[in-house]
């Protein structure tokens, strides 16, 4: 019965659906995964196997699948509101959920503009700096700056600040003008030097630096250190630029605090949030901006921000990401995560002179290393081979090349977390023994 469904989605899905960053030539000859439930850090399918969900879910569910009270907020506020527009409208939860969100935003961050994924909080970033700067006296300043390797959605005006040569080179020409800066996961001396000499000689035309805080995600798990982002903030204070941090993937305790701009207690113009803002049930993001960005936009009507999506404020969504918020509180979820965030950091540790392995790393709640692979960059193998191992053990591990990494969710159990682990080290290590053989 079950196989008999499970077959028929399966057809119907090699039929009628495009999947997300898939081959889809490859895509008819793999048996993908067919997931019927999911509860906690663990995915149910078809075929009665469960998978630790190894990331999350692409880096979302950060509270696990199926949290009882995320669930049970969906269900109240689907029967009061579901949807209703933002525009000179308003409801319970948007209101709400502002105030909690500024309270606990880094210092200086007043407002919040919601959006609707982590591409548009970033994207409502660029454009309002842009707009800003047109109506405020400095209207030469157009382009942006960016790290090399960075990652920031899929929308064509965050493409354009994309560092990641195999998502973005197809749309060369179609962009908005960023300069790619050295990553500070390269040289932290280098990439400030770069910083402060772009900065002196474009300051005209720069409209703001855009970076993910500590950690450069789709790049690779590339962790970087906290100086960088002071040092980043003071520069854009000298020549007067935004500094817009996309937290999409590092907010809600993924690197062990609610922002990673708290472990510099540095306070960005703009804070760009998603993903784990809904504890990964709806689609529901918010871009933060202090007051200096905020008035930039009051006065005339002609300086109106004109902007906005179907969804913005969704009810459903803010409901949620009310009781995300309460969740963190009351179940004290960061200072929870610290036994596993240290079990992280130590296991990673253990890859130390690993023959194979090359920077093994862990930060907060994600863990990670690079595996030899016989080609570089996003379309190496090794890393797929670590899937396919872990996929047989049960976890659900898809890597970034031959990147293999973890970022599970917060509130994964003891027990879980130490299968997880004991799966990724005997997956890895299977590959490189077959890697060995093969030399
Ligand atoms: C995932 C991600 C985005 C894009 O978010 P979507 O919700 O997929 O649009 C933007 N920035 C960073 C840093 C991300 O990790």
């Amino acid at each position: 019965m079950k196989k008999e469904q499970r077959e028929k989605i399966v057809a119907l899905d090699k039929r009628y659906v495009w999947h997300p960053y898939t081959s889809m030539q490859d895509y008819q000859e793999t048996d993908p995964l067919v997931i019927e439930h999911a509860q906690g850090a663990r995915l149910f399918d078809f075929d009665g196997h469960v998978y630790l969900d190894g990331n999350s879910s692409w880096w979302v569910s950060t509270l696990g699948h199926a949290h009882p009270r995320l669930v049970a907020a969906l269900k109240r506020q689907a029967d009061e509101l579901c949807h209703v527009s933002l525009a000179g409208v308003t409801h319970r939860n948007a209101a709400e959920l502002g105030e909690a969100l500024c309270r606990i935003a880094p210092p200086g961050l007043t407002h919040v503009f919601y959006t609707d994924d982590g591409s548009t909080a970033v994207e409502m970033a660029l454009k309002a700096s842009l707009q800003y700067w047109a109506q405020n006296g400095r209207p030469a300043r157009k382009e942006f700056l960016a790290l090399e390797g960075a990652f920031h959605g899929e929308t064509l005006g965050v493409t354009s600040l994309g560092g990641i040569a195999a998502f973005h080179d197809a749309f060369e020409g179609n962009a908005i003008r960023c300069t790619h800066l050295t990553s500070p996961c390269v040289s932290l001396e280098r990439s400030l030097d770069e910083l402060e000499a772009t900065l002196r000689r474009m300051q005209d035309r720069i409209a703001a630096l855009v970076i993910e805080p500590l950690v450069q995600g789709a790049a690779g798990m590339r962790i970087y250190a906290e100086e960088y982002l002071r040092a980043a903030r003071a520069l854009c204070d000298r020549y007067d630029t935004f500094l817009i941090c996309d937290e999409v993937f590092t907010g809600y305790g993924r690197t062990g605090k609610q922002w990673a701009c708290d472990h510099a207690n540095v306070s960005p113009d703009f804070l760009c949030t998603a993903k784990g803002f809904t504890g990964g049930v709806l689609p529901m993001a918010a871009t933060l901006v202090n007051e200096r960005v905020y008035s930039g936009f009051l006065g005339a009507r002609e300086r109106t921000f004109y902007y906005g999506h179907s969804f913005c404020g969704n009810p459903l969504g803010a409901a949620l990401a009310l009781e995300v918020l309460r969740i963190f509180e009351e179940e004290a979820i960061l200072q929870n995560a610290v036994p596993k965030m240290r079990r992280i950091a130590e296991f990673f540790e253990s890859f130390q002179n690993y023959e194979g392995v090359q920077k093994p790393r862990a930060l907060g709640m994600i863990g990670a290393l690079d595996l030899d692979g016989d080609a570089t960059g996003y379309l190496a193998h090794a890393g797929w081979e670590v899937y396919a191992e872990a996929r047989r053990r049960g976890a659900y591990l898809r890597p970034l090349g031959n990147v293999v990494y973890m970022t599970p969710a917060l509130t994964i159990s003891d027990t879980e977390l130490c299968r997880l682990l004991e799966i990724f080290q005997e997956s890895v290590e299977r590959v490189l023994e077959r890697g060995r053989r093969k030399a």
